[in-house]
């Protein structure tokens, strides 16, 4: 196998207990990183921790039950005990995504909420994290974001929204000399459709609206890749892993799609 050279750094990945951000988690804790784990629900993110504990058992994993997209769940996470407080070495922000709707029914407090979630929290973990990660001379940022910043999707018009303002504002940071020059890359992984609770929820949604059932919605959506298949969380996260390690240092400020060819474009 192929070292990636971070064992013993300390990451931090949000909306850890489930999904993209427990492939993420997952994918680190294997290659021997500590890892802090943030998600609301205690309960699921308590098992999570324990069970990725017997897969690794060498490492240090921290779970925090906070809501990231809040000052007070970032103050948590920060000084959860036994972890690293903001000497990060190694960032995954993400959390929920805003829901779907028109955008004639979004007032202001949906597009806030929003923005706060998908801009706002990652620029805010990024700020608190990247100048240590600079003096230290050694930082991976990974900002989990979606295929609808490149191929915007009409109902998930919150999302194309705020996540095209982090898009904007990563890639102007991720060149500020201060950062690049010290071996601190800063990238967003666009996932297209992977196999998450996330994706059931919304097929399950679907399914009430317009009457087909959950399986033909399924098998209709996976053909929209020329994989014809979802992703996995694992292969997120290894790909994930791959941005965080040594190797990748000369990658940054890159949108990177993991999408199994979805996105039709040349470039
Ligand atoms: P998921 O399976 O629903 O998992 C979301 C995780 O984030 C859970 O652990 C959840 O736990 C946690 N979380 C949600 N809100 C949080 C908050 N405010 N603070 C801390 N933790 C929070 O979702 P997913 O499919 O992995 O999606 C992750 C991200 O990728 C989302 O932003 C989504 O929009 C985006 N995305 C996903 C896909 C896909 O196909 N799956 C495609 C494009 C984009 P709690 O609920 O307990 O907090």
């Amino acid at each position: 196998s192929m070292d990636l050279g971070i064992k013993g750094k300390w990451a931090l990945v949000g909306g850890a207990s489930k999904g993209l951000g427990w492939g993420c988690a997952r994918a680190l804790a294997l290659e021997g990183v500590n890892v802090v784990m943030v998600a609301r629900g205690a309960e699921v993110l308590n098992q999570t921790v324990a069970n990725l504990q017997k897969e690794a058992p060498g490492v240090k994993l921290i779970g925090v039950a906070a809501d990231i997209t809040t000052e007070a769940g970032r103050a948590a996470l920060f000084s959860a005990p036994g972890g690293p407080g903001k000497d990060f070495d190694i960032v995954v922000t993400n959390a929920g995504g805003p829901p779907p709707g028109d955008f004639r029914n979004w007032d202001r407090d949906a597009w806030i909420k929003a923005v706060d979630a998908n801009m706002l929290t990652p620029i805010e973990l990024i700020k608190a994290t990247v100048d240590g990660m600079a003096a230290r001379g050694f930082g991976r940022i990974v900002n989990i974001t979606s295929s609808s910043v490149k191929s915007p999707i009409d109902i998930l018009g919150l999302s194309n929204g705020a996540r095209s303002g982090l898009t904007g504002f990563v890639a102007g940071a991720a060149r500020n000399s201060q950062i690049a020059s010290r071996n601190v890359t800063i990238n967003n992984l666009l996932p297209g459709a992977f196999e998450t609770d996330r994706l059931r929820v919304t097929f399950e949604g679907l399914a009430k609206k317009t009457g087909q059932s959950v399986e033909s919605l399924v098998e209709t959506r996976k053909k929209l890749a020329p994989a014809l298949r979802f992703g996995q969380p694992d292969e997120f996260g290894q790909t994930c892993a791959f941005l965080c390690s040594q190797q990748a240092g000369f990658i940054t400020g890159q949108n990177i799609l993991i999408d199994g060819g979805a996105y039709p474009g040349t470039f």
